[in-house]
């Protein structure tokens, strides 16, 4: 059993690791940790990710009530609960905007056919997932019937979801999907 210390500030140094690489452009993106059966820990709302601190973390119900936090928790939430609410194993949940991934989200071009099978093999398909307005119901939505077999996607019009068991798995689907996308896009700018 990992203690709460431990998963507040694994998850605050996965958020370091996006925001490096690149993957958290502005203020953007958000990141969640199942807590136990009926809460979930998530980034606050318009904060530069890369700044935070384990205590600035968010403690909300999967009904969505605040529990704990000085702040309010990521306009996302609503998408975060939706995946612990349908998918029992999933323990983390990574939102970001990787460049690659989201050219082709923004462009409404699923690119897993066109990325090394052996990685896709390993991340599964990539699904594009139609248009839901960012912040809202409608996003979850639109995610929720993809969530079953699926733990990496692209949303249209706006970036990259990924789910996982842990913190290594989730972070390493994020990393996968992003080199699925570059590789996908320099394929095709190669080949013409
Ligand atoms: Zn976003």
């Amino acid at each position: 059993m990992i203690s709460e210390g431990k998963m507040r500030s694994g998850l605050i140094s996965v958020v370091k690791d996006l925001e490096e690489k690149g993957f958290l452009p502005g203020a953007s993106g958000n990141m969640s940790v199942r807590l136990n059966k009926t809460t979930i820990l998530i980034t606050p709302r318009g904060t530069k990710k890369g700044k935070l601190k384990p205590s600035d973390l968010v403690e909300v119900s999967l009904g969505g009530r605040l529990l704990r936090g000085s702040k309010s928790p990521s306009t996302e939430l609503e998408m975060h609960l939706a995946i612990y609410r349908h998918v029992l194993e999933a323990r983390v949940v990574l939102h970001a905007h990787p460049p690659f991934a989201t050219a082709f989200a923004v462009a409404g071009l699923p690119f897993d056919h066109l990325a090394p099978p052996e990685m896709i093999e390993s991340l599964g398909r990539i699904p594009l997932v139609p248009y839901g307005r960012s912040s809202t119901k409608e996003l979850s939505h639109q995610l929720v019937p993809y969530l079953k077999n699926q733990h990496a996607f692209i949303l249209a019009d706006h970036g990259a979801v990924v789910y996982g068991d842990n913190l290594d798995e989730a972070y390493c689907r994020m990393e996968s999907l992003e080199f699925c996308a570059k590789v996908a896009f320099l394929g095709k700018l190669i080949s013409g």
